[in-house]
C-alpha cells in the first residue's frame, strides 16, 4: 500500500511532539536550500518541511522545485521560525515527480485572474482557486445535506430532452446527422426521422418540467445537475454551462415556496461558514484588496464576512413586481436617466441593472420580488386572479444580481393549456407533462438556484468563470 499519508490540514491541526508523520504533496517555495513550503491541497497552509542542512545529498536538493511532488516522512517538532506552529524534520524525501521551474506557469507572485484562466487545468494549485473549490465543493455537499433532511428526493432529469418548450433560453443541438449532407424532406427541411433519436434534440435548459412528474408522486424532489444554455452574451454571471439546483414541490404555494428558498440559501451559506471558515477569511482578505484598487463608490459596503453574516440574519425583503416598478420610476437614478434601459413603466422587463439598484441601492439586502406580469413570464406560471400577473418570484442578491428564478405552476389544466395555446406551445409534445393535470392535480411550486451564481456570492468572486472549474462561454471550450 502506497497511502498512509495525513493531509496536511490535519496535521496543522495536531500538536507536534516528536510524533512521526507521512505527508504527500507539492513544493510551493524552497528556501536556503533548508525550508519546503507544502501544499497538498487540503488548505491553504502550506506545512513548512524542514530538510536539515548536510543530511540530503545535492542531486536530491536540486530536485526540490516549485510544483516538483514529494513524498516526505519525519517527525513533527515546534518550529523555531516565526509564522508557523510546528515544522515537519525530514527524515526521508522521496521525489514523486519532477517539475522544471523554468517551464512552469505558475510563478511564486500574484497573476491576474485573465491569465489564469487561460491555464485553468493548474489555476487550483493557487491559494484563491483552491479557497474557491472547497468551498464549491462545501455548498454542494450543504445543497445536498439540505434536502435529505428534510426527506426530498434526488432526482437525476435527462441531459439530452426533446421538449424545447420552455423557452428559457437558446439550446444547443444533439445530433449524429451529418453537417454535409444531412437528410431532407420534400421540402428541403433536414429529416430529423432520420437522426439518432428519430426527432430533433437538445441539451437541456431546465430540468423542471422533468421535476413536477417526480413531485407530483414524491411530493418533494430536487434536481443537481448540468444545464446548457447558448446565451450569447458575455457577461459576468452567464455560462453556456453551468449548474443548476431545482426543488420542485407538491402542496405548495408562491409563499411557501419563498420561505423555502430562503431558508435553503441561509442554510447553505451557514453551512459554509462553520465549515470553510479559513478559506471565506482568505475569500474576504482577496476581495477588500481588489476593491481597494476600485474608485469609492464601486466598492461594496461590507465585507464578505461581513455580507454573509448580514443575508443570516436578516430577513430578505419581499415585494411585489408592481411595487418595484413604483420604486425604480420614482428613484433618482431614473429620474437623472442614469439607468441604460429607462423605466416605461408597468410590463417592462427588468433589467439587470435595476435588479442591481433593488438590492444595492435600494434595500441593501437580498430581495424577492413576485407576481409579474405574466406577458413576460413562462406558461406554466400560476395565473393570478388579477389577470395581469403571474405567482413568479424571483431572488435577486447583491453583486450578482438574480440568483434564483421560481413560481407556483398552474395545476389548472383549462387554464394551463388555454395559456399555452396563446402562447403557441403545442400541447400535444407536452402530453406527458399534461397528465400531471389530468390525473390529481394539485398546488405545487418550485424553483432553480444558479449554483454559480450562489458559488459566487458565497466566495465574493467577480466573474461567473472563476467558480466553475472548466468554464463554457461563447468561443471558449478550452480544458
Ligand atoms: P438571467 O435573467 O440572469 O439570464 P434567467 O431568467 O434566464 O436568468 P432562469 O431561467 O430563471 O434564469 O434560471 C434559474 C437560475 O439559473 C437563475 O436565477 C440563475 O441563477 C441561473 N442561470 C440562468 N442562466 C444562467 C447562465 N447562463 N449561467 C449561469 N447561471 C444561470
Ligand atoms: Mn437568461
Amino acid at each position: 500500500m502506497f497511502n498512509k499519508r495525513t493531509k496536511i490540514k490535519e496535521v496543522l491541526a495536531q500538536e507536534p511532539m516528536s510524533q512521526e508523520v507521512t505527508v504527500m504533496g507539492w513544493v510551493r517555495s524552497f528556501r536556503n536550500n533548508q525550508f519546503i513550503a507544502l501544499n497538498d491541497g487540503s488548505t491553504n497552509n502550506n506545512l513548512q518541511v524542514v530538510a536539515q542542512l548536510g543530511k540530503f545529498n545535492d542531486e536530491l536538493l536540486k530536485r526540490i522545485t516549485i510544483s516538483a511532488s514529494l513524498k516526505v516522512i519525519g517527525t513533527l517538532v515546534p518550529s523555531l521560525g516565526k509564522g508557523q506552529k510546528m515544522d515537519l524534520n525530514a527524515a526521508t524525501i522521496e521525489i514523486l515527480g519532477d517539475s522544471d521551474a523554468e517551464k512552469y506557469p505558475l510563478q511564486p507572485k500574484k497573476h491576474s485572474l485573465e491569465f489564469l484562466r487561460e491555464i485553468a487545468h493548474l489555476r487550483f494549485r493557487t491559494n484563491t482557486f483552491g479557497s474557491v473549490f472547497r468551498v464549491r465543493h462545501s455548498l454542494a455537499y450543504a445543497i445536498h445535506k439540505f434536502f435529505n433532511d428534510k426527506g426530498f428526493v434526488y432526482m437525476h432529469t435527462p441531459v439530452i430532452t426533446a421538449s424545447d418548450a420552455e423557452g428559457a433560453g437558446e439550446m444547443f443541438r444533439v445530433t449524429t446527422l451529418p453537417f454535409d449532407n444531412p437528410p431532407r424532406n420534400e421540402d428541403g427541411s433536414i429529416n430529423f426521422k432520420e437522426d439518432f433519436f428519430g426527432r430533433s434534440t437538445n441539451l437541456t435548459v431546465s430540468g423542471q418540467l422533468e421535476g413536477e412528474l417526480g413531485a407530483t408522486a414524491f411530493g418533494d424532489i430536487y434536481t443537481f445537475g448540468p444545464t446548457f444554455r447558448a446565451e450569447n452574451s458575455n457577461t459576468a454571471r452567464h455560462l453556456a454551462e453551468f449548474w443548476m439546483i431545482e426543488p420542485e414541490m407538491a402542496f405548495y404555494d408562491l409563499e411557501d415556496n419563498m420561505n423555502l428558498a430562503e431558508e435553503f440559501i441561509r442554510y447553505i451559506i451557514k453551512y459554509a461558514m462553520d465549515n470553510n471558515r479559513e478559506d471565506l477569511e482568505f475569500l474576504a482578505q482577496r476581495l477588500a484588496d481588489e476593491e481597494k484598487q476600485l474608485p469609492q463608490d464601486k466598492r461594496a459596503e461590507m465585507g464578505l464576512i461581513e455580507k454573509l453574516e448580514f443575508v443570516l440574519h436578516n430577513n430578505f425583503e419581499r415585494l411585489t413586481y408592481t411595487e418595484a416598478i413604483d420604486i425604480l420610476k420614482e428613484s433618482n437614478h431614473n429620474k437623472k436617466k442614469k439607468f441604460q434601459y429607462p423605466i416605461t413603466g408597468w410590463g417592462m422587463d427588468l433589467q439587470s441593472e435595476h435588479e442591481r439598484y433593488l438590492v444595492e441601492k435600494h434595500f441593501k439586502k437580498p430581495v424577492i420580488l413576485s407576481n409579474y406580469p405574466r406577458e413576460i413570464k413562462a406558461f406554466y406560471m400560476r395565473q393570478n386572479d388579477d389577470g395581469k400577473t403571474v405567482a413568479a418570484m424571483d431572488i435577486l442578491a447583491p453583486g450578482i444580481g438574480e440568483i434564483v428564478g421560481g413560481s407556483q405552476r398552474e395545476e389548472r389544466l383549462e387554464k394551463l393549456l388555454a395559456r399555452m395555446k396563446e402562447m403557441n406551445i403545442p400541447a400535444e409534445e407536452l402530453w406527458w407533462y399534461l397528465d400531471t393535470r389530468r390525473f390529481g392535480t394539485v398546488p405545487h411550486a418550485g424553483f432553480g438556484l444558479g449554483f454559480e451564481r450562489m458559488t459566487q456570492f458565497v466566495t465574493g468572486m467577480t466573474n461567473i468563470r472563476d467558480v466553475i472549474a472548466f468554464p463554457r462561454t461563447p468561443k471558449s471550450a478550452e480544458f
